[in-house]
């Protein structure tokens, strides 16, 4: 049976950054990052941007091929439609997954991670010595090889959690169904990206146009299926389109799951850490989760490197993962999670109204901060919201 220091499973921004990481840390280590899917980055399931400050952590987006744009503004529709624009102060990016994920792989491999594609994990158990045997499937058939510690970047569906016995459910109100097409040749102002949120468009999440180029975008939408009227993602997303982008032709089309909870209790036991989002690292107001899991992913590849240099890579010693990534987003987390509940209780009318105050605020003033203020004076059902931020 091959045996490795670390095995990573999945290759998306998590696993490429914890085996790079891993490897970085402690050179002499053998590290394995194995994907199920023939190639890095493929299919895309993502409206694909991120903020600046948290991607140039780790890729420097200057030029890089897999940069697609560059973002300033963002355009926020109140659910009749009012336009709300706010100037972004720290810039955003729209990446290409296809590229991105394949070259932060390729960072792993250039440190000397072994790569391994087309494979994936089907069953891990305990070995007799206290390390984790993977059963492995590929196209020649099944092999089992041995770890010291897997680190699980197993993405939404994860199973790596769930053999471990760490408890991986989802509440039904936290699991958001996404719908994008690629669009082409609609007009837009493609240095902003649009966020429209409203219980006729997007129920318990919201619709979003991210630009690729001048004029083809991501454009999709994500709904809580327990606030649905019966319609499914892609019917709500069809009607928006149907209304804001007609006549755009849609050049491709993804389904996926975001998942808006908090980071869950325990994301480690003897030998496994869970990062990314098989870990529920997502920021629960944005549904953002590309810079968690890197920034998790570098987290967990550290962690597994130190408690193999110190021959103890027991639940006690990996601990100390968890603690640093709830000190470093995870009560973060915990707080924007709080006000997505509260706001939830707000309905489409305190959210048009909300948007005319801040027109009434010169953009040149719209500060986060303002924008609060303002917004709690002339709209008391806020206070609720703001309180839970402090608890
Ligand atoms: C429609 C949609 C839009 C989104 N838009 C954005 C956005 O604009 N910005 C943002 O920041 N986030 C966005 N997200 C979320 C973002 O895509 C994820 O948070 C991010 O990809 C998480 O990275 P990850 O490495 O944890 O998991 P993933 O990127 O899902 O990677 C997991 C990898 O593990 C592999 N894998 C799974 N099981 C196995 C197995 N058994 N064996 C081997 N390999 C396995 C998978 O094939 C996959 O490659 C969006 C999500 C969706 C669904």
């Amino acid at each position: 049976m091959p045996d490795h220091d670390v095995l990573v499973v999945g290759a998306g921004p998590a696993g490429s950054v914890a085996a790079a990481e891993a490897k970085r840390a402690a050179p002499e280590l053998d590290v394995l990052l194995i994907e199920r899917d023939p190639f890095v980055g493929t299919p895309v399931r993502c409206a694909e941007g991120v903020g600046d400050p948290g991607l140039r952590e780790f890729a420097d987006p200057d030029g890089a091929p897999w940069a697609a744009r560059k973002i300033t503004r963002v355009i926020i529709l109140a659910p009749d439609d009012t336009e709300v624009k706010v100037a972004w102060s720290d810039v955003a990016w729209i990446l290409d997954r296809t590229r991105f994920d394949a070259a932060l792989a390729a960072q792993a491999a250039a440190e000397g991670v072994e790569v391994q594609v087309a494979t994936e994990a089907v069953g891990m158990g305990r070995t007799a010595d206290g390390r984790w045997a993977m059963r492995l499937r590929t196209s020649s058939g099944e092999e089992t090889v041995r770890a010291h510690v897997v680190i699980g970047a197993d993405g939404v569906e994860t199973m790596v959690g769930r053999w471990a016995g760490l408890d991986t459910r989802v509440p039904a109100r936290d699991m958001e169904s996404c719908a994008q097409y690629v669009l082409d040749g609609i007009d837009f102002d493609a240095d902003a990206i649009y966020l429209q949120f409203g219980d006729h468009i997007a129920p318990g999440g919201y619709a979003w146009l991210f630009p690729k180029s001048e004029r083809s975008a991501n454009v999709g939408l994500g709904i809580v299926a327990l606030k649905s009227d019966g319609r499914n993602a892609r019917e709500y997303l069809d009607e928006w389109i149907a209304r804001r982008y007609a006549g755009g032709t849609r050049t491709g089309y993804t389904v996926g799951g975001v998942i808006v909870h908090h980071t869950l209790k325990r994301t480690h036991t003897d030998g496994v850490m869970i990062c990314g989002d098989a870990a529920h690292m997502v920021n629960p107001l944005s549904g953002g989760g590309i810079v968690n899991a890197m920034k998790s992913g570098r987290l967990a590849g550290r962690a597994a490197a130190a408690a193999i240099r110190a021959g103890d890579t027991s639940q006690a010693r990996l601990a100390s993962y968890h603690q640093a990534w709830m000190d470093l987003l995870g009560e973060a987390h915990l707080k924007y999670y709080r006000i997505k509940q509260a706001l939830a209780d707000l309905d489409d009318a305190f959210f048009n109204g909300l948007a005319r105050t801040v027109n009434g605020i010169p953009s040149h003033k719209r500060t986060l901060g303002r924008v609060f203020a303002h917004a709690l004076v002339r709209h008391p059902q806020l206070i609720p919201v703001a309180a839970r931020f402090f608890v």
